[in-house]
């Protein structure tokens, strides 16, 4: 076919809607994954929405002997989409190496396993997080980046810079970083979506788990922060849209339509929803009334972040297009799925 995209992570929650739009625009996928925060089934729950099973090879990225098999036999792939990682921002403050081992050995070893093999494009997963306590807003690319409050943030700036002298090295080698502001929702099928182990970190597992019961109330982090109502103002974007910015980005590189050859992009909607304004909007689609507490700030939380979208408009022919209530409504069917699906064959 001579389309191969690598995808690292691809069982795991971005990587795996990044698949199946990958399949829907007919691409062909190797998926790699050690499966450390993910499942095998994923597999199969693609092939349920696509009717394509991804290629898959169980392999921890950190092996850089068994990483360089890999992509010795898959050499004709045309690029690599790097989502492994580890994301437990809090654990990562408590953890460092883990995260700067996982992070940091995984992605050194992909970039050497696929510039020994010839495999040319890399597209990163990155975050808003390298934007530390924005002075502007909304952040643009241009805005500078601070050294990130958790190890898993600066594990994001150190691997930009990583790309950076790669690329200055290299008169072949091509990337683009995205960084993705605050994904949730799911695939509208119900048959992927986030799977947060243990408490979640963030806002949208953390209330889908506390409506169904898993979790006892909601803790809400601060409301003395200087946003509309006190509390931190994020840019939700869902995850299907993120999945196509993939799609956009991979053919981008694929068909050298670069400006430069490492280029960086902001992926958000631009809009701003407050912890409460996302509480609202959740019990108004739900119907269900959340229990929550209000509790002390955590650190490391900014007050708000949201993204200038103009630059993946302009470059890339994309923004966001679906609307906070279809983020929250494919969240909380997903939610109530998943417990059916983990008590079925898939
Ligand atoms: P996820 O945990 O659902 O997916 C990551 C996948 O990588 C998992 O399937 C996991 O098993 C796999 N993995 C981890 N370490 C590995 C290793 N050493 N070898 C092979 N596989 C490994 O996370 P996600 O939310 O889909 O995030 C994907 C990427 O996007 C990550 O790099 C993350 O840091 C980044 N990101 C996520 C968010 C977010 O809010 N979800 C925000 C910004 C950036």
């Amino acid at each position: 076919m001579g389309n191969k995209i690598i995808i690292t992570g691809g069982c795991g929650y971005i990587g795996s809607h990044t698949v199946v739009e990958l399949l829907e625009n007919n691409f062909e996928v190797l998926v790699l994954d050690d499966l450390s925060n993910s499942t095998e089934k994923t597999l199969e729950r693609i092939e349920k929405i696509t009717g394509v099973k991804p290629q898959f090879i169980q392999v921890d990225l950190k092996d850089a002997s068994k990483t360089n098999a890999i992509f010795s036999k898959h050499k004709d792939a045309k690029a690599v989409i790097h989502f492994a990682a580890h994301k437990a921002v809090g654990e990562s403050v408590n953890n460092p190496l883990k995260y700067y081992k996982n992070n940091l050995y995984s992605l050194l070893n992909v970039l050497s396993a696929q510039t020994e093999n010839g495999i040319d494009n890399f597209i990163f997963s990155s975050s808003a997080t390298v934007y530390g306590t924005p002075k502007i807003l909304p952040i643009t690319e241009k805005n500078e980046t601070q050294r990130p409050f958790s190890a898993y943030g600066n594990t994001k700036k150190i691997a930009e810079e990583i790309l950076e002298d790669l690329i200055n090295s290299s008169d072949s080698f091509a990337a683009i970083s995205l960084r993705y502001f605050n994904p949730i929702g799911a695939h509208d099928s119900g048959f992927i979506g986030e799977l947060p182990s243990g408490i979640p970190n963030n806002l949208m597992p953390y209330i889908t788990q506390t409506a169904v019961g898993v979790r006892e109330k909601l803790m809400v982090y601060g409301t003395d922060y200087p946003t509309k109502d006190g509390t931190p103002v994020r840019d939700y974007i869902h995850v299907v849209d993120l999945a196509k910015a993939h799609v956009i980005a991979v053919k981008r590189l694929i068909n050298k339509k670069q400006d430069e050859a490492f280029e960086i992009f902001n992926l958000g909607t631009g809009s701003g929803f407050s912890v409460l304004e996302v509480i609202n909007s959740f019990e108004a689609v739900s119907g269900i009334q959340l229990k929550y507490e209000v509790t002390a700030r955590r650190p490391g939380d900014v007050p708000q972040l949201f993204a200038s979208t103009a630059l993946a408009k302009e470059k890339l022919g994309w923004s966001a297009e679906k609307s906070l209530d279809e983020m929250i409504s494919s969240s909380w069917k997903w939610e109530q799925n998943l417990r059916a699906l983990e008590n079925s064959k898939l």
